[in-house]
């Protein structure tokens, strides 16, 4: 079974993800993935200099991503082309991925954060959402990144809402609450699927 595990900024994600490699799922990052497509002359970083040309590039040839970010935040088109240069890689990438896990492993759980926006859905058989409500998201953002209270709510506020993406989700892991009770319901939904598959 493929599970596509999502959520938005700082809602729990890589807690999720981490405590249930923990207790042994095969788990994927596809925030990783894209990263390493990105590197000098990978697939996904040949697209982007193509585009954006070499003033994009450190003089290390590494992307200059906060250059890049400039861009694309002043410029909801080139936002767009770099999407629909980068996504289908990535994409790709999870897919050949999955195929040789699936030979191996009936479990697989790959963390990808922009599931919905990228139109990702039908690669897995089932969708969980890490869930909180918005004020405590901002909450945990602003611990998390020292940010202030007005750059967090702008970070979450440029995401899709997590109240939106519930109605894609098969099962909805609720991170309203401790650690520690995360932890016990996701102890839980383990071995249930691992009884069920
Ligand atoms: P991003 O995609 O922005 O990297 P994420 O969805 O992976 O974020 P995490 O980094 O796992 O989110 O969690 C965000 C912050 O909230 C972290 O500082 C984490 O330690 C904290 N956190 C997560 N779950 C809980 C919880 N149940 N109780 C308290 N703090 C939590």
């Amino acid at each position: 079974m493929k599970i596509g595990l999502t959520g938005g900024i700082a809602s729990g994600k890589s807690t999720v993800a981490d405590y249930l490699k923990e207790l042994g799922a095969t788990v994927l990052d596809a925030d990783k993935i894209a990263h390493r497509l990105m590197e000098p002359q990978q697939k996904a970083w040949r697209k982007v200099v193509e585009y954006f040309g070499e003033e994009i590039l450190l003089p290390n040839k590494q992307i200059n991503r906060n250059k890049l970010g400039e861009i694309i935040f002043n410029n909801p088109s080139a936002k767009e082309k770099l999407d629909q240069l980068t996504h289908p890689i990535i994409i790709k990438e999870i897919k050949e991925r999955l195929k040789e896990l699936e030979e191996k492993k009936k479990i697989i759980i790959v963390e990808v954060p922009l599931l919905i926006e990228a139109g990702m859905i039908e690669l897995f058989e089932e969708i969980w959402l890490v869930y909180l409500p918005k004020e405590l998201q901002i909450e945990r953002l602003m611990a998390r990144n020292d940010f202030d209270y007005q750059t967090a709510v702008t970070r979450v506020e440029s995401q899709m809402p997590l109240a939106e993406k519930r109605a894609f989700a098969d099962l909805i892991i609720n991170n309203n609450v401790t650690e520690k009770e995360l932890k016990k319901e996701l102890k839980q939904l383990w071995n249930k699927i691992n009884l069920n598959n």
